[in-house]
């Protein structure tokens, strides 16, 4: 089985690796340079990107994270996540800093402004319909050439799952439902990396 690390900086580390053990990997927790180039693949979990940021900072961790997204380790961020692997962001905080990676504008607090949580049921890379948690969820404003869409939700059919190349990246929370698909769609992609 592939050992996929959950960054465990801030965020919900433990419903990540649950998933991902569900998935058929083996998860660890990621706080640290060395833990980092023990795993094949990473989480970047849900939470307070504006938190994950400052954290990944004081834990030395963004060069790295930077280091090892680029030469191609598979990673999947949600929420949270999704704005850490977006490589432009818009309505961050003063000097709001990402890993990046993913060719896209990510805006935070999208969907909040109309409703601070919901659900919604979306076809998620053709694998049929999921249940889709979002909360206080950014969603893409734009993407650029190499990145492929993998899902769109109501309210407006928002961006709210892409992939470039092995990374993947979800405005909800797959976490947080007992449908393992999104993670086990991870977990393949590990598998062929
Ligand atoms: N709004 C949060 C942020 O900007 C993300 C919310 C979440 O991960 N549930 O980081």
């Amino acid at each position: 089985a592939p050992t996929i690390g959950v960054l465990a900086l801030q965020g919900d580390v433990r419903e990540h690796a649950r998933s991902l053990e569900r998935a058929g990997a083996t998860a660890v927790a990621v706080r640290r340079p060395a833990e980092l180039e023990a795993v094949d693949a990473l989480v970047v979990p849900g939470g307070e990107s504006t938190t994950m940021w400052k954290l990944a900072e004081a834990f030395e961790m963004l060069e790295p994270l930077r280091i090892r997204i680029k030469s191609g380790m598979p990673t999947f961020g949600s929420c949270a996540g999704m704005i850490m692997l977006a490589d432009r962001i818009e309505g961050g905080v003063e000097g709001q800093r990402t890993i990046g990676g993913i060719d896209m504008v990510v805006r935070r607090n999208a969907f909040g402004r109309q409703v601070d949580s919901f659900e919604a049921t979306l076809d998620f890379a053709a694998r049929g319909e999921i249940r889709a948690v979002f909360i206080r969820a950014p969603w893409v404003e734009s993407v650029g050439s190499g990145v492929q869409v993998l899902g769109v939700a109501e309210p407006g059919d928002r961006i709210v799952a892409v992939r470039q190349g092995p990374l993947l990246a979800t405005s909800f929370h797959p976490e947080l439902t007992g449908d393992t698909r999104v993670h086990s769609y991870f977990v393949e992609m590990v598998r062929e990396h």
